[in-house]
């Protein structure tokens, strides 16, 4: 019997090892990594140049407290991250991963505005079709009811609007501009209702990842949030830990939003699952309040900035560049869009197949026309996530949420080296698993 705690951890393959775009287990059998777990392994598995950079820092120094000392992997992943970074970000705070990264995005709003004077400020907006981590904090923030349920009572309030789903909200006589407007406006609606003098932030994944299986906004949309975040002195919280470091193509998901937020956390393909790591990036304006008050971010613990995972994580990141990955991205994007629109779209039971770059998501329906979801109880992804990985095939899928009305969905992040031929197996592996499931 297994003592790990871990969700069915008894029942699962036992993973051995992994090259490329598969993972192996114990018996032998190989797995084609077509989520990266949950959208982390970026550049797939066993990556020498990454192996070689952990083994050489672990050498030198693995780990030393930064309350102490500072590292050189760590200033220097820093001086990359922010030499790319969305417009006006300019410091970087490494934590472990992406609900650590959530907190201290939190906290820091919070700061900011005690440190300007506006200690009234205290309430957190987000959209009900989100999901920023499982820590108490990151879980208030979320829209994930399911998740918040039982654990609601010991929550920070926070007030939730639409997300932008405009698969299933747009109204049949209103263009994509007109609706990204409409359901943008429910964050100044809510603003005005709660008061401006009393909101910190607004926080919004650019794609929505995991509880939504790669949605993304109408054109104009977080335009449109950035400009009502501006009118009232609310930060813009970006949630880029899935999304982000590549994944859709740019760097950054919110740079195809044309937008840069106040606060950005990132993690996932950060480090790319070589080590754990995560990083809230905050802009000069918010940082500059703080060293103009109290002198320090009131916050820590105590692997911030560890030597080992930001050696590994500086080895991703020059490896995504170096090796012009985000050319990979877009182009493999596009052969996994034509592949899964060969494959599912014309499929019964396929409402829509949405994403950007090597994020797509699938979302199924039990009528197309009506875009009726199938009855949760049938546990549709779970199914789904069996039969794949009985043909050897990870995927991420994920049950229907939001009042009912959303069907179960596919995720799929494979790591950006994957190759043409790789594609092909997922989405035939992946038909056939779909098609098993019901
Ligand atoms: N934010 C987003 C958008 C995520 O998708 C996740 C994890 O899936 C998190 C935050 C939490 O990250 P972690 O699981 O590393 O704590």
């Amino acid at each position: 019997m297994s003592h790990v705690l871990q969700r069915s951890s008894a029942s699962l393959p036992v993973a051995v090892g992994g090259d490329g775009c598969y993972l192996v287990d114990a018996t032998g059998k190989r797995y084609l990594d077509a989520s990266g777990g949950a959208a982390v392994s970026c550049l797939g598995h066993g990556h020498p140049r990454i192996v070689a950079a952990i083994q050489a820092q672990v050498a030198s120094l693995a780990y030393a407290h930064t309350g102490f000392f500072t590292n050189e992997p760590m200033e220097r992943l820093a001086d990359l991250l922010i030499a790319d970074a969305p417009a006006g970000l300019d410091k970087v705070y490494f934590v472990s991963g992406g609900s650590e990264a959530s907190e201290a995005a939190l906290k820091l709003a919070r700061q900011y505005f005690v440190e300007i004077g506006e200690p009234q400020r205290r309430h957190f907006i987000a959209r009900r079709q989100s999901y920023h981590g499982n820590t108490l904090g990151a879980l208030a923030v979320g829209g994930n009811e399911w998740r918040r349920r039982q654990f609601a009572p010991l929550l920070i309030e926070t007030h939730h609007i639409a997300p932008c789903y405009a698969y299933r909200d747009r109204r049949d006589d209103e263009s994509e501009e007109a609706y990204g407007r409409r359901v943008a406006d429910e964050l100044e609606a809510k603003i005005l209702e709660l008061g401006p003098e009393t909101v910190i932030g607004f926080i919004a994944e650019p794609v929505v990842g995991a509880t939504a299986g790669a949605l993304t906004a109408v054109p104009g949309y977080f335009k449109r949030i950035r400009e009502i975040c501006d009118r009232y002195g609310v930060l813009l919280i970006l949630d880029e830990v899935m999304c982000g470091m590549g994944r859709t193509g740019t760097l950054h998901a919110s740079e195809q939003e044309g937008v840069a937020p106040d606060i950005m956390m990132i993690a996932k393909g950060l480090g790319g699952g070589y080590q754990p790591i995560g990083a809230m990036l905050a802009s000069a304006k918010v940082i500059a309040a703080i060293e103009a008050g109290s002198g320090a971010f009131q916050h820590g613990h105590t692997y911030l900035g560890h030597a080992t995972a930001c050696a590994a994580a500086l080895a991703v990141q020059q490896t995504i560049r170096e090796e012009r990955l985000l050319d990979a991205v877009r182009a493999r994007g596009q052969d996994l869009a034509q592949a899964l629109d060969e494959r599912f779209g014309n499929h019964a039971h396929i409402g829509d197949i949405r994403g950007r770059g090597l994020f797509m998501g699938l979302e199924l329906v039990e009528d197309r026309a009506t875009k009726r979801p199938f009855d949760p109880a049938l546990k549709l992804h779970a199914r789904i996530k069996a039969e794949a990985m009985a043909r050897g095939l990870m995927c991420y899928p994920m049950g229907g949420t939001i009042d009912g009305r959303q069907g179960d969905h596919v995720l799929l992040a494979p790591p950006y080296i994957i190759t043409p031929e790789e594609i092909g197996e997922l989405a035939d592996k992946l038909g056939a698993a779909v098609d098993a499931a019901f």
